[in-house]
């Protein structure tokens, strides 16, 4: 384990198995569509891939990219800093997501999203902090809930740090 992680909370092999249910649950919900998969990057990068890749559908993929944390804190202030190469306008989105915290971020996203008119929007979330919420989000696909505890691995970071473990540990409090 690395060193400055505390526990590891979810294993490789639990989310390979949750990332394959997903998937299965998104081809059979969008059987005979094709679908865009946003990615909202960078925590997305490696649960996007691992979910693409097991979905049975024609996909398009894209990427956003913003910014909502000022060290370890939601600001509810969002800022598009990468946007999307092509229109959503009449297609079928999942928007995918990391970790749902607050839920500031997302809810915002959504909003920003909806006004491109797409056909239909949903969330697809790896992980869902459920007691940190402050505004009620609807995430139709989700992985795990998981606890208010700041969590590293499997494209999530600390300063930049730890994206790259295969599966999701919480950081030592003395580290954060
Ligand atoms: P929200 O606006 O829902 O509070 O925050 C969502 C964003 O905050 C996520 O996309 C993620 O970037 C970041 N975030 C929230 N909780 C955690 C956490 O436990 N660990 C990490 N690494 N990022 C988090």
């Amino acid at each position: 384990m690395h060193k400055n992680l505390s526990e590891i909370l979810i294993t490789k092999e639990q989310i390979d198995k949750r990332v394959k249910e997903l998937a299965a649950e998104i081809s059979l919900d969008y059987q005979g569509k094709d679908i865009v998969f946003i990615g909202v990057l960078k925590g997305c990068f490696l649960f996007l891939s691992d979910l693409v890749k097991n979905v049975r559908l024609n996909t398009n993929i894209d990427f956003m990219m913003i910014s909502s944390y000022e060290g370890k804190q939601s600001t509810g202030i969002v800022r598009i800093l990468l946007d999307l190469k092509n229109s959503i306008d009449g297609r079928d989105v999942i928007v995918v997501e990391d970790i749902v915290d607050t839920g500031l971020t997302i809810n915002y996203l959504l909003k920003a999203l909806k006004t491109r008119k797409p056909k239909s929007i949903e969330v697809c979330s790896l992980l869902n902090k459920p007691t940190c919420r402050k505004v009620n989000v609807n995430i139709k696909y989700r992985g795990f809930d998981i606890p208010d505890k700041f969590v590293v691995g499997y494209g999530l970071d600390y300063n930049e740090y730890y994206r790259n473990l295969p599966y999701v540990g919480v950081l030592k409090d003395e580290v954060i």
